[in-house]
């Protein structure tokens, strides 16, 4: 951290606040005597400085973090790539490559076990299903809740799939115990207090990206949960808000290098919410493979037209196929680059 002092700062006030940051934050202090200013460097873990309170001080013309603010997320701290495992089958961030496919929303015990099974027999390793749907809308379908949950058992049970489905709040912790990956959706990325109560435990975490979250700011989310002492997180780039309309969101391809450069936690890519498109889905999802995606979170229904949420970017089971098939094959190819 670089702490520029106003010309005007005095011998004995820039004494007084080197002492109290070597005394507060246990880092070493170089100071360095300008023409205009003092220049103070901050060496040593400076992630629990808080920047707006150095900025506040009478004394400071400016301050610059020259590192990360966050550390257990980071890959300066942790070279080695994250890999969690989520049964005997499913190993994720080892460098193979898995797919989570299901609905947007559990339905019925027919549609998630019929789903459950048709995106198992295309390879897909992991059951995806929405239980608890936040909707932009209080009038359009909520989820069939602890039902939802339940029916996400059965078709595991039927399939030996693990599940993936959201949490909205910490209170249903309790009820996500059977749940074998906790998605924390877009909307949720920065709620805090959630995030908190799920460092607590000891459960893969599916962290989305925000809808207009920066990449540092993503992190830091995932910081939260690590912070607590729950370091299996995995990082899904779902598609951000920017100027276009066409899309649902934009798929942030960059993040994947980005995530993989700056941490060691794997990356899950949504080409569904990223597009909002079934037709788009495709293509993006094998951008995601090439540029390293640990794995991909799709959007199957049996019946789409009549999905009682996200229609229009799922997929028929006999469509997820033939993605699951280019998917896979891509990564083979990539695989051998
Ligand atoms: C979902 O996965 O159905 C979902 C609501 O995703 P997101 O939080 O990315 O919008
Ligand atoms: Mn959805």
């Amino acid at each position: 951290m670089i702490i520029v002092l106003k010309p005007s700062a005095t011998e004995e006030q820039i004494t007084k606040f080197t002492n109290k940051l070597k005394e507060s934050y246990d880092v070493k202090v170089n100071k360095w005597d300008g023409v205009q200013s003092t220049v103070l460097g901050l060496i040593g873990d400076t992630t629990k400085i808080d920047i707006e309170y150095i900025d506040a001080q009478d004394i400071v013309e400016n301050v610059k973090r020259v590192q990360e603010p966050y550390k257990k997320a980071n890959r300066k701290f942790h070279p080695d790539n994250t890999v969690i495992k989520i049964n005997d089958n499913v190993t994720i961030g080892d460098g193979s490559l898995h797919i989570m496919a299901g609905p947007c929303s559990v339905e019925s015990e027919e549609q998630i076990v019929q789903i459950a099974k048709d995106v198992k027999a295309s390879g897909a390793t992991l059951l995806r299903g929405g239980a608890f749907k936040p909707r932009t809308s209080p009038y359009a379908f909520q989820g069939l809740k602890a039902e939802g949950l339940d029916l996400l058992k059965t078709a595991r049970r039927e399939t030996g799939l693990p599940i993936v489905t959201e949490i909205m709040r910490a209170s249903h912790i309790d009820m996500f115990e059977n749940v074998d990956i906790i998605q924390v959706g877009a909307r949720n990325m920065q709620n805090f207090e959630l995030l908190k109560e799920l460092g607590k435990i000891d459960k893969p975490i599916l962290l989305k990206r925000g809808l207009s979250a920066t990449i540092e700011e993503w992190l830091m989310s995932a910081e939260y949960i690590m912070a607590g002492g729950n370091d299996k997180v995995m990082l899904c780039e779902r598609g951000i808000r920017t100027y276009e309309t066409f899309t649902r969101n934009t798929l942030d391809i960059s993040a994947i290098p980005i995530i993989k450069k700056l941490s060691h936690l794997p990356v899950i890519v949504d080409p569904s919410h990223a597009s909002g498109k079934s037709w788009l889905v495709e293509p993006l999802a094998m951008a995601a493979v090439a540029a390293g995606a640990d794995g991909l979170i799709i959007e199957v229904h049996n019946d789409p037209p009549h999905a009682l949420s996200d229609g229009a970017q799922s997929l028929t089971p006999k469509q997820f196929d033939g993605v699951a098939k280019k998917v896979f094959g891509l990564k083979k190819a990539v695989d051998k680059l």
